[in-house]
């Protein structure tokens, strides 16, 4: 899901790819769309940027997983996929009963 602004900012200058799950999991990035414009300087360029301020990253890996289960992705396949959940459970589980 590209766009043309900083996700952050919404500069249209120094734009980059950031891609939302890194490392190994960047491919899997790619084929679900889990990339995001963001400027140079809240990219990497700061200490408010993804790639230094861990909860700022935790935000984007968030929104990507609600977009990617509100798609139709179970938690069980996300984190096959992406290693992970980095929701809490109640977002998927809100509409079952409360099971002991
Ligand atoms: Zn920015
Ligand atoms: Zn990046």
């Amino acid at each position: 899901m590209m766009y043309d602004r900083c996700f952050i900012c919404g500069t249209t200058r120094n734009l980059q790819t950031h891609h939302v799950f890194g490392g190994g999991r960047r491919r899997s990035s790619d084929r679900y769309g889990c990339l995001e414009t963001l400027c140079i300087e809240h990219h990497t360029g700061s200490n408010y940027s993804v790639h230094q301020d861990a909860s700022l990253s935790l935000v984007l890996k968030q929104k990507h997983q609600k977009r990617l289960m509100d798609e139709g992705m179970s938690v069980e396949e996300f984190i096959r996929i992406f290693g992970k959940s980095y929701l809490d459970r109640n977002f998927w589980e809100e509409d079952t009963d409360g099971e002991a």
